[in-house]
């Protein structure tokens, strides 16, 4: 029972064909016209007539009326003020407008009040209604391994939950919440003053629509009580480490039969001694001597899907030379990664003097390596 939303919407005098600084005398002047043209009588049996005389009425009895157009300018001039109002923003909800998923009724004060509609977010904390439930976030830390292939586990979260009490009706059992009498269970009153008669929460309820006479003694008639609880997760294969993860539906207990929040799992994934990871890439080193380095080898690396693989490693492979072993990394959505080694040639820090001997003859072998590029 509020008109007053279709000010939002409509522009009477758009529907009248007169500019909003026009004299009451030409919109009234406007309007006969119009309603003498669209008037049933003159067009028997044409729907769209009707319509349109309809809405040419509607557009006068707020324009044609000093008092009522004074209002409604009031309010078109909000309108710019919150990004503009339209049928394009939203219809209108249970609980007022939708604006940028907000609430309308935060915008303008509370004029059409939260009721039985609210909506969670900012909208939510008025009165008695129902109220969405906490967002909540917790932390999991993940071994490398078990974040690559996915894992099911459990979270320990302490949250608002339901009271096992009261079943979350917030009466005591035994007894249950009867209806308000201040609004017949409506949960909202028509505050007629004057300007607007938009309807408000009842104060009486606060919205809820019923009132508990003998509140559970656990939860004292919230209906709700906080409690340690353990949440079943699955995180899906090939977790990155800092990643959030949503489960929807997961959270907070939503008040008054709102819906629940959502859990939020933040992944921590601790680091792996053989593998690392780039983006959907794995990575890892392996170490080869000088000798296989120049010699060339063939390497067996792990992966972790399953079967070993064999790389082979030509001849005068430099250190530091990647070698890419195809869809062994993480499987994302659009495609799988690949597992990059990395070679590395080791470098003896001690040596026998059997081995230095050894070396120094490898030396003299060789052709010296030219530094002239350096020019000293
Ligand atoms: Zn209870
Ligand atoms: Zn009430």
């Amino acid at each position: 029972m509020a008109p007053q939303r279709e000010w939002f919407e409509k522009d009477y005098y758009k529907v009248l064909g007169v500019a909003d600084k026009d004299e009451s005398k030409e919109i009234t002047r406007a309007y006969r016209k119009l309603a003498r043209e669209f008037h049933p009588d003159a067009n028997p049996g044409n729907d769209a007539a009707e319509e349109r005389f309809k809405e040419v009425s509607a557009a006068y009895d707020v324009v044609g009326d000093e008092t009522k157009r004074k209002e409604y300018d009031e309010v078109r001039h909000m309108g710019p003020a919150a990004g503009g109002f339209g049928p394009s923003r939203g219809g209108p909800g249970a609980g007022g407008f939708n604006y940028e998923g907000g609430d309308i009724s935060d915008l303008l004060g509370g004029f059409f009040g939260g009721g039985r509609g609210a909506r969670g977010g900012r909208g939510a904390q008025r009165g008695r209604g129902p109220q969405r439930g906490a967002d909540l976030e917790a932390e999991l830390h993940l071994p490398f391994r078990e974040a690559f292939a996915g894992v099911t586990t459990s979270l320990h979260i302490t949250s608002d939950m339901p009271c096992e009490t009261c079943r979350g009706s917030g009466a005591k059992p035994g007894t249950a919440p009867s209806a308000c009498s201040r609004c017949g269970g409506r949960g909202a009153v028509d505050d007629n003053q004057g300007m607007f008669s938009f309807s408000t929460p009842c104060a009486a309820c606060g919205g809820a629509g019923s009132v508990i006479t003998d509140p559970c003694p656990t939860c004292r008639g919230a209906g709700i009580e906080r409690r340690p609880r353990e949440v079943k997760v699955r995180i899906p294969a090939g977790v990155d480490d800092g990643q959030r993860i949503r489960l929807k539906g997961r959270g907070g207990a939503g008040r008054n039969g709102g819906p629940i929040g959502d859990l939020f799992v933040i992944v921590h994934v601790s680091p792996d001694p053989v593998f690392g990871r780039s983006g959907r890439n794995l990575t890892m080193t392996v170490p080869v001597s000088f000798a296989e380095a120049t010699l060339g080898t063939k390497l067996t690396v792990p992966t972790l899907d399953g079967a070993n693989v064999t790389l082979k490693i030509p001849p005068g492979t430099p250190s530091g030379q990647v070698f890419r072993v195809k869809g062994r990394g993480v499987a994302e959505k659009k495609a799988t990664g690949d597992l990059l080694v990395t070679v590395q040639v080791v470098v003896p820090t001690t040596l026998t003097d059997e081995q230095r001997e050894a070396v120094e003859t490898l030396e003299a072998a060789m052709p010296a390596v030219s530094r002239e590029h350096l020019g000293v």
